[in-house]
């Protein structure tokens, strides 16, 4: 028994000769927030349409609450997605497309449209048309339509995608209130890490349809933490060594590297002790690397502008 409210299993989503996604294994935990992450064309869109029901997999599939297949079918409208655009009705205000899209899942809930303009911030909004809406108005409309029906999976594809400084803190504000206060968990697509890092729980980064990492919050920050890169002849007897001089806050992560959280300006006192020790020193340094830098190691990429 597990907590996962969404897995999917080796998806694969081949478009003739190319594949989009490639054999993509996510884990989506109840509460989660999680960012999905990739530069334009890895394929964040197409796993969103997949689990929201608007594409079919070539091969692989999900499951939602433990359910796959037909089985699944019953919990699909525990889904709400907020997809590309969110289709709204520019001559109307956010409560008429809110009220169209109640009528249209059968929905008649007292309430639900005033609750559902306070939760996103846009209460005060009136008679003004959408079409008067700025950027930042209508994504959080999108997530307003989103919500109705009350789902405990929302998806957001790039959902801060253009918005201003303002625009994505507000939209960051709403998704942290609906995942604490409704115990709402979200699946956010971004290709910008540093953006979503602020309020995601958990990480898949996928890259030309692979997903390249799954990892906690938690997990991320330590890889992009302040250490000491240090890379040995005998990684065994260097984690003795580094005991002996009283550092404890070390990691071995591959056969010859390990990451010292520690004593960063001690790389001379170490490299001195391991020889001591006959161990030789193959690599030294202190690394430093912000979230987007570490994305783009990963990627093998450039910055974005
Ligand atoms: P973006 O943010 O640019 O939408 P993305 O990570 O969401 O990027 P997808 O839209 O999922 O990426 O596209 C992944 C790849 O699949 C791209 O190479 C895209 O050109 C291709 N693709 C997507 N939809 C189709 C389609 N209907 N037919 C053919 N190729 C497609």
């Amino acid at each position: 028994m597990n907590n996962h409210l969404l897995t999917t299993n080796h998806l694969t989503k081949q478009y003739g000769r190319h594949k989009a996604v490639d054999n993509v294994s996510l884990h989506i935990r109840q509460g989660d927030i999680y960012g999905l992450i990739g530069r334009n064309g890895a394929g964040k869109t197409t796993i969103l349409k997949i689990i929201s029901g608007l594409a079919a997999p070539t091969e692989g599939g999900f499951s939602i609450f433990g359910k796959s297949g037909r089985d699944a079918a019953p919990f699909m409208s525990r889904i709400g997605t907020l997809i590309e655009n969110p289709g709204l009705y520019p001559n109307m205000t956010a409560a008429e497309n809110l009220k169209l899209k109640a009528l249209a899942m059968g929905i008649r809930k007292r309430n639900q449209i005033p609750e559902l303009l306070e939760t996103v911030g846009l209460k005060d909004v009136g008679r003004k048309k959408v079409r008067n809406f700025s950027l930042g108005m209508k994504q959080r409309l999108g997530i307003a339509l989103a919500l109705v029906g009350d789902p405990d999976l929302v998806v957001l594809d790039e959902p801060i995608n253009g918005l201003d400084p303002q625009g994505i803190a507000e939209i960051r504000e709403t998704i942290f209130v609906l995942n604490r206060e409704r115990h709402i968990t979200f699946l956010i697509s971004s290709h910008i890490l540093e953006e979503l890092s602020k309020i995601a729980t958990r990480y898949g980064i996928i890259h030309d349809g692979v997903l390249l990492e799954e990892l906690d919050r938690e997990e991320l920050l330590a890889r992009c933490s302040e250490r000491i890169q240090l890379k040995t002849s005998d990684t065994r007897g260097a984690c003795t060594v580094l005991e002996d001089m009283g550092i404890t806050r070390y990691k071995v992560v591959d056969a010859d590297t390990i990451h010292i959280f520690e004593r960063l300006d001690a790389g001379g006192e170490i490299t001195m002790a391991l020889a001591g020790n006959n161990i030789r020193t193959l690599g030294i340094a202190v690394k430093n690397e912000n979230l987007e830098d570490y994305y783009l190691n990963l990627t093998g990429g450039e910055r974005h502008v």
